[in-house]
């Protein structure tokens, strides 16, 4: 069977389904990328049915395929709906791979201590779910419970082979799964750790395979930027002492000069970095580093405590934790070890020199609440160059929204890779089902919000959600002008108006669905992600033209460098971003080929700046746009 004959076999399992041009164009690049190997850039708009497009084809190939994906939503579309349905037509064998903390370590439950009678409750239900539950996961204990974090797998603390539970291990039985599967779903954040410890130690947590298919292809640098930075902070640095003193007596004892000096230096340490850093975010060259004989300092004591503990598992603990019902001591001892070596990398890195071959971004975040030294790669290509797309002879990498007027270069530049490219056409009619309005509101420069700007958006805001009748989705760039429009907005229309981060995204999607006229105010994740088919979304409000807030450290850094490379930081790097932003924005409105509804545009410098043109060229074309003053 061709990937061609097996898409259109599809037509006997799903009632109406219609292969389309561009899902055919699609699964042949793909076909010949899996078969021949090599790394092909798709962008396939919503409608296209892009998962069918590549899946099938690598069903067909009998190669081993990883189907990496950024968001929950898109793996649970893959393994509940569209694999066992591909199954169906031809039998292979899938699963999804998650990190160790989605799964019950027998070995930490039964080891657990309650300290309050809630906690002996919780232990008692989860000593009961152990026995009944299939997989352990986290997904099918309901209701969630408080304690997981302290009975969950954990990679540092795990003892692997020397685990009385080994056999029974719920982690280590799904990982046979992985190994045995054809196909194996994960998510982005477990790729970049899997890269991650391939680079460290030359060996993996995933399987190997022949082809990787990146969906949601956008994300991958942000989740590996994500992945590799590293913070220490004064809480991290008081949890781990906590930890630590809750270790068998025998080590704490031992260790207790250098504990003692730990419990001084730290906090000592974090007080002086908040009175030298008070700025909310500081970014900062290592020379320049004020306190770094204090932070040396810090720096030799975990190295000491890191060394009596090794001193203690090498030479006491063998014998101390022969009995397997003393093994759990024994993984408490390894997770602090573990960790204690984490903060201590973090620190180096954050005091090691600058390095023009693999640049670090480094910054200090000072708040009432929070201290922290952070150091991050300037971009994370090396771990996507050596952790990923060295390992795999043949890469897809598909999303919505890869380029910029079908320009693949920004996300070419930012993953560092070179491969063939393919934009293509959408299956819907945006002419006949969308229309765009671009408002003649200029935002204020940041910093600079002002109560007439506010009203000026809250007013423009209502009347279309009047003219909607609701069921319209506002996107915004700023925490602040969310909370403002909320009140205006709730003192103004007599429905519904969910704000992120006061329930659930799952919660307030929910509702947003079952009302139909609601009103849903979102922030930065809301702009992608969001798929709201059908009546209950008719209009989405983009409040301003998404530009990354100028000081964040790791775009700072990146923007310097570009200017000193002689570059164009704002036409290599910002607007391709902002662009690729909106164009998601925008991507929330037509889910289907029957959806209808508008764009609104606050933000009048997509009429008058030069800019602007190339902003309306990224979304989808041949829109009636009408501007209103
Ligand atoms: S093998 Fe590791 S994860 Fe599994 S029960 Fe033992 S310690 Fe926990």
């Amino acid at each position: 069977m061709t990937s061609i004959e097996f898409l259109y076999k599809l037509k006997e399992y799903l009632p109406g389904f219609e292969a389309r041009p561009s899902q055919n164009a699609m699964l042949t690049a793909c076909e010949r990328i899996i078969t021949s190997g090599g790394i092909l850039l798709v962008e396939a708009p919503t409608g296209v049915g892009k998962t069918f497009a590549y899946a099938i084809p690598a069903i067909l190939s009998g190669k081993k395929t990883i189907i990496s994906t950024n968001k929950k939503n898109l793996q649970d579309q893959l393994i509940q709906k569209d694999l066992p349905l591909l199954a169906r037509v031809k039998g292979f064998r899938f699963a999804v791979a998650k990190g160790f903390s989605n799964y019950l370590c027998l070995l930490a439950l039964r080891g657990f201590q309650p300290k309050t009678l809630t906690e002996a409750q919780e232990h008692t239900r989860l000593l009961r779910w152990a026995d009944e539950t299939e997989d352990g996961e986290i997904d099918s204990l309901a209701p969630p419970s408080p304690i997981w974090d302290e009975v969950c797998a954990d990679s540092a603390g795990c003892l692997r082979h020397e685990c009385p539970h080994y056999d029974q291990c719920f982690y280590f039985r799904a990982r046979e799964r992985w190994f045995g599967a054809d196909l194996l779903v994960v998510n982005h954040a477990l790729l970049a750790a899997d890269a991650a410890l391939w680079m460290q130690t030359g060996r993996g947590l995933l399987p190997d395979a022949d082809v990787l298919i990146v969906d949601e292809a956008h994300s991958l640098e942000s989740a590996f930027a994500d992945a590799s930075t590293q913070w220490v902070s004064r809480y991290t640095l008081e949890n781990l002492m906590r930890e630590v003193l809750a270790l068998d007596p025998r080590l704490t004892v031992k260790a207790h000069a250098v504990l003692s000096r730990l419990q001084t230096l730290a906090p000592a340490f974090f007080e002086q970095v908040r009175a030298r850093y008070p700025a909310e975010r500081c970014r900062i060259a290592p020379e320049e580093f004020a306190l770094r004989a204090e932070a040396e300092l810090l720096l030799h004591a975990l190295v000491q405590l890191r060394t009596a503990i090794e001193d203690f598992l090498a030479k006491e603990a063998p014998t101390l934790f022969a009995q397997s019902d003393q093994r759990t001591h024994l993984a408490k001892i390894r997770k602090c070890a573990a960790w204690i070596a984490e903060v201590g990398t973090t620190l180096l890195r954050f005091l090691e020199p600058a390095s023009t071959s693999s640049p670090l971004v480094r910054w200090i975040e000072s708040s009432a609440n929070r201290t922290a030294l952070c150091v991050a790669p300037l971009y994370p290509k090396t771990e996507l160059q050596e952790g990923v797309l060295t390992r795999f002879q043949s890469i897809i990498l598909t999303s919505a929204t890869l380029s910029v007027a079908g320009d693949f270069s920004y996300i070419q530049n930012q993953l560092g890779l070179e491969g063939e490219t393919l934009a293509l056409e959408s299956s819907f009619d945006y002419a006949r089902q969308a229309r765009l309005y671009i408002h003649r509101v200029h935002p204020p420069e940041r910093g600079n919000l002002s109560e007439q700007y506010l009203d000026e958006l809250a007013r423009r805001i209502v009347r279309i959600i009047e003219s909607t009748g609701g069921g319209v989705l506002v996107l915004f760039t700023n925490a602040r002008v969310l909370d403002e429009t909320a009140q205006r907005l709730r003192n103004r229309i007599d429905r519904p108006v969910l704000c992120q981060g006061e329930e659930s995204r799952a919660q307030l999607l929910t509702r947003f669905r079952a009302d139909g006229h609601a009103v849903l105010l979102g922030l930065d994740s809301f702009w992608e992600g969001i798929d709201v088919p059908g009546p209950a979304l008719r209009a989405v409000v983009i409040t301003k033209i998404p530009f990354e807030v100028p000081d964040d450290p790791l775009h700072e850094a990146r923007v310097e460098r570009l200017r000193e490379e002689g570059r164009d930081p704002f036409n290599e790097y910002i607007l391709p971003r902002a662009a690729l932003k909106l164009k998601q924005g925008f991507g929330r409105l037509i889910r289907t080929a029957t959806d209808t509804g508008e764009v609104h545009i606050l933000d009048g410098r997509v009429l008058t700046r030069s800019y602007g043109k190339r902003l309306l060229q990224a979304l989808p074309q041949g829109i009636e746009i009408r501007v209103i003053d």
